[in-house]
């Protein structure tokens, strides 16, 4: 099986969306009306159109990362919102149960502290069947306000995956900072200062069976994987495998072949995931090769790892990770 841990639901109908945009200008919107058909619509020319082109099996899809906007409303709208988003994350899957696999957002909201989360959590995983969440490390959208992922202020929601055995992908919304490009930059920064976080913290030690899946290739960390031995070294701490790779994992959304080489070279293949982030931040085709730059299936197959390799990053490492899948 071809298991893509990071998927998103970028394609809702538009009602969605207009919902949202009047929610988050005061409004009280009434219920959302999003009929099956135009669910099934909405999917069918875009991401199961995708996985049967690239011949992926599985996708685990999550609410639209970039409007989470954790930081645009008060705690309560966010929160609302949330449930409306992971509902709607479930009638899909409901619909396709062999092709998406719930993970969920999060109602977080800057200085709010991370235990206001948990009861969503639960609620996902345990009356939905979602499998994962994705944990934003900066509500503030591009502020960087709240402390970081190793202070204290986020146990609560530690606690809850340890006891419902579910990994979180740190994921970052939409940025306020015009400095911050969301996906070309904000996105990455995020992935990286998390990986950096982790490294100088003994969070692992308080948790020993955490798993957090870096996203988009892990940021800028596979390639400046020396610069990260030798800190940890300078700082005396531990060998980074022996650190973090037990709890810490990357996914593949890298978006060139010499990128996908390298990161393959650098981490062992017991820390890869298979992902694509379709349909999400990159559209478009490589006129390079003509293909898809997020259809990055091509990329590990094309690669020299052995096939026992291979079937970590597609599946074997999946059911690891997000023990709670069973596929249908
Ligand atoms: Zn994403």
């Amino acid at each position: 099986m071809i298991v893509d841990c990071h998927g998103h639901y970028t394609t809702a109908p538009q009602s969605l969306w207009d919902w949202r945009k009047r929610q988050a200008a005061g409004e009280r919107p009434g219920p959302l009306k999003i009929s099956d058909d135009q669910i099934r619509e909405s999917l069918e020319g875009a991401q199961l159109k995708l996985q049967r082109s690239r011949g992926t099996d599985v996708t685990f899809s999550t609410p639209r990362a970039s409007t989470m906007e954790h930081h645009v409303v008060v705690a309560s709208i966010s929160l609302e919102w949330t449930r409306l988003s992971n509902d709607l994350i479930h009638r899909c899957c409901s619909l396709y149960p062999k092709n998406f696999v719930p993970v969920c957002q999060l109602p977080q909201s800057p200085g709010v502290a991370p235990k206001e989360s948990v009861g969503e959590l639960l609620r996902c995983v345990k009356e939905m069947g979602f499998v994962g969440l994705n944990l934003n490390p900066d509500p503030s959208g591009g502020n960087w306000k709240d402390p970081p992922l190793t202070d204290r202020w986020w146990y609560p929601i530690y606690e809850m995956m340890v006891e419902l055995d579910v990994p979180a992908m740190v994921h970052v919304s939409s940025s306020c900072n015009a400095n911050f490009h969301a996906t070309g930059a904000h996105y990455i920064n995020a992935d990286t200062t998390a990986f950096m976080q982790f490294l100088t913290s003994d969070l692992f030690k308080d948790f020993p069976a955490l798993r957090f899946v870096i996203p988009h290739g892990g940021g800028a960390v596979p390639y400046h994987w020396g610069r990260y031995r030798g800190l940890a070294q300078d700082m005396k701490r531990p060998p980074l495998k022996e650190l973090l790779l037990k709890n810490v994992y990357f996914d593949t959304c890298v978006y060139h072949q010499p990128g996908i080489d390298l990161m393959l070279k650098v981490i062992p293949p017991e820390n890869i995931l298979f992902a694509s982030e379709m349909v999400g931040a990159v559209r478009g085709i490589d006129p390079e090769t003509g293909q898809y730059y997020d259809d990055t299936k091509r990329y590990i197959q094309a690669s020299s790892i052995s096939a026992a390799d291979k079937q970590k990053i597609f599946e074997g490492n999946a059911r690891r990770v997000y023990p709670r899948w069973k596929p249908v």
